[in-house]
């Protein structure tokens, strides 16, 4: 399968997960979705990603800013629910809270992280 028809899909589950966090009382806008190789370095050199094979650079990850009761939280607990539904869409799909999908909240957590791993 061409990249072109990954991104597709995840851009499609993206819309959906947009939905689901709405009909749940969620409400979000984007963060960073692509994002340039020049930019990825920029992150790794900062300390703020420590990977220059970040699914941002390939247009299947995106980062969310998630708004409970209007306001705005990253916490693991508020955006689980979030993570849950979007592992259901595809089985590329993982969360930022959960790498491993354990249901647990260990190692390295990027709970605004959403993303198809392919
Ligand atoms: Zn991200």
């Amino acid at each position: 399968m061409k990249l072109s028809a990954h991104q597709q899909i995840f851009t499609l589950n993206v819309s959906m997960l947009i939905c689901f966090a709405f009909e749940n009382g969620l409400r979000l806008t984007f963060g960073e979705a692509y994002r340039t190789t020049e930019q990825q370095l920029l992150y790794v050199q900062s300390g703020k990603s420590q990977t220059m094979n970040s699914n941002h650079l390939r247009r299947l990850a995106v980062d969310f800013n998630v708004f409970k009761d209007g306001n705005l939280t990253y916490k693991w607990a508020d955006l689980k629910p979030l993570g849950d539904y979007w592992e259901t869409l595809h089985e590329n799909n993982r969360w930022g809270g959960d790498w491993n999908k354990n249901d647990l909240k260990d190692g390295f957590i990027d709970t605004p992280h959403f993303e198809m791993n392919i």
